[in-house]
């Protein structure tokens, strides 16, 4: 089997791909596009870094090409969709790069306190003005991690190492886990803003993350806090950030990943008046020899165990063939993933549970073809609802692959069944138990019509039917008259137009479920409105565009 080896990549993983008897390994670090596409003409498997571009062409003239390992976790430079469609694994590294991420925030958290970068420069001009560099000891202040995943639980570590407190916010954890990890978990942002000594940002960039930090939470930061961003830019509004460090609010930001990247000349952060209390660094966080050579080993060792047939982690896309599904079986595939992710809108505390029952005939036989091994024996159903689920908390990152793998890490314990059709021909029911008890949690079915259009036709005991598609708008309200009057006109005044309209209601409840799909997306502001205004019991916006393919 040829391997072909595009960008400059640690030798360690190179070596591991060279010492594979049926490997014929070719390293071409800074080929053309027009060598490249002569090049993979013959390639079964390739590693690469960002710097290849497996688009639409590439992967069409990559004929063989059965495997990508990227030695790093950003796979933007890969168009997923099609390489899926071509049947071609894409492989990442999410885990190489933790300890260096870890390590880098703990350099700019100091950095910060210290005003080391700062302090240096004025050395550097021949000064020397001790008391100009007055900085805070981190030990007896308290820290708020944000996102307390694998770099957030090294930084609680090491920072009760300096003697800190340590409070997390992260609302798809258990207590359990923060237990272990030495932290006091919040249900609250703002509320854990507002005690916070240091703030710092470990979430994925998610619809739901994105501007997570804007001027209301920096408002609601205890004064003279500092905040250090080395996750994902797009997390803080930065003109905002900007405007709480002039005003002394803050009294620094350390950055280390901007709103694009490379962030414009006229950034907010560049401000002349804030520079000597911004630490900033050009997305440094994974670049050390060790995360390097790290995530060289981890693609390689992967790649090579996904082209011999051996079992392998961390695919990008599927862990089962899609190709092999009928029409019917992959819409249902979609439909369970829309599905988890729907769910996830609805539930307020940590799943424990998630059972999925698959209906009627099309389920019966249980012969979807899964390709490759992997240490778990769910349908791809089961596998698709349980990434819609997990991508709201992880983002797109989640892949089918670790989903089943990220929901055992998470303790939540995984049933299937099948079983006989009732009203529906064909029926993917769902339920999903959280941690604040048995009964507490969501139920959804869905199912695809003759048509072949997916449908949401049950969400806890409340029939309703609606399509899964764009932005939709779902609430539980009391049943009576005025309230669907009160939300047409809120969405009217938002400039929205209601594109389809669903009701159910549950007999003896006096209550009803309501499903409208809008046009164009509406500002979260609407939704609150929406909630408070017209009396809702709840109100979610579900954005099904959100979607990678
Ligand atoms: P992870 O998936 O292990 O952890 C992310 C955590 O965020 C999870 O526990 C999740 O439950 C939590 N989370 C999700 N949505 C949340 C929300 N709305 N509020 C609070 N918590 C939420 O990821 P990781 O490996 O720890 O990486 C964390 C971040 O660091 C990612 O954005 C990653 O891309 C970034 N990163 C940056 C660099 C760099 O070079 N600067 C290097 C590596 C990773």
């Amino acid at each position: 089997m040829k391997v072909l080896v595009t960008d400059t990549i640690s030798e360690t993983g190179v070596d591991l791909l060279r010492r594979e008897k049926d490997f014929q390994v070719e390293v071409r670090p800074s080929m053309s596009r027009e060598e490249l596409l002569q090049v993979v003409a013959d390639v079964d498997g390739m590693m690469t870094r960002s710097g290849t571009p497996l688009d639409g062409e590439v992967l069409a003239a990559a004929k063989r090409l059965r495997v990508v390992a990227r030695a790093g976790v950003g796979v933007d430079n890969i168009d997923i969709g099609e390489a899926s469609r071509r049947g071609v694994v894409i492989i990442n590294a999410p885990t190489g790069n933790t300890l260096a991420a870890t390590e880098h925030t703990m350099a700019l958290m100091l950095s910060l306190v210290r005003r080391v970068p700062q302090a240096w420069q004025s050395v550097g001009r021949g000064e020397w003005k001790r008391s100009r560099f007055m900085g805070m000891q981190l030990s007896g202040k308290r820290l708020l991690i944000v996102g307390l995943g694998r770099i957030g639980t090294q930084i609680a570590q090491r920072c009760r190492a300096f003697g800190m407190e340590i409070l997390a916010y992260d609302p798809y954890i258990t207590a359990a886990k923060a237990e272990r990890a030495g932290v006091r978990l919040l249900d609250d942002l703002t509320g854990g803003l507002a005690l916070a000594d240091v703030v710092t940002l470990h979430v994925p960039l998610t619809g739901e993350t994105r501007g997570m930090i804007g001027a209301r939470q920096l408002k609601a930061c205890k004064p003279g806090a500092y905040l250090v961003n080395c996750a994902r830019g797009g997390l803080v509004d930065e003109q905002a950030c900007a405007e709480a460090v002039r005003s002394g609010h803050l009294t620094g930001v350390a950055f280390d990943v901007y709103d694009g990247e490379p962030p414009r000349a006229d950034n907010p952060l560049f401000a002349e008046d804030i520079r000597d209390r911004v630490v900033l660094t050009p997305h440094i966080g994974a670049n050390t020899e060790e995360a390097q050579s790290a995530v060289a080993v981890i693609a390689a060792t992967n790649l090579a165990a996904a082209l011999l047939g051996r079992p392998y982690e961390h695919a990008v896309n599927l862990p089962f063939s899609e190709t092999q599904l009928s029409d019917e079986k992959r819409n249902y595939l979609s439909l369970a993933r829309k599905m988890g992710y729907l769910a996830a809108h609805l539930l307020r505390d940590p799943v424990k549970e998630c059972k999925v029952t698959l209906r009627g005939p099309l389920f019966s036989s249980g012969d979807e073809p899964v390709c490759f091994e992997v240490p778990y024996h769910y349908s791809p159903f089961t596998i698709a609802g349980l990434k819609g689920l997990l991508e709201f908390s992880h983002g797109p990152e989640v892949n089918y692959m670790s989903a089943p793998l990220l929901a055992a890490d998470k303790g939540i314990v995984v049933e299937e069944g099948r079983t006989e059709s009732g009203t529906y021909r064909n029926l993917v029911e769902m339920t999903l138990v959280t941690t604040s008890g048995a009964h507490e949690g969501v139920t959804l079915a869905g199912t695809i019509t003759e048509e072949g259009r997916q449908r949401v036709v049950n969400i806890d005991g409340y029939w309703i039917d609606f399509v899964p598609e764009g932005v939709v708008l779902l609430f539980n309200n009391h049943d009576r008259p005025g309230v669907i009057g009160k939300v047409g006109s809120l969405l009217g005044a938002a400039g929205s137009n209601i594109a389809n309209f669903a009701l159910g209601r549950k007999n003896g409840s006096g209550l009803a479920v309501g499903a409208l799909q809008i046009d164009n997306d509406v500002p979260d502001s609407v939704i609150e409105a929406f909630r408070e205004d017209a009396d809702l019991i709840w109100a979610v916006k579900v954005n099904f565009s959100e979607f990678h393919s």
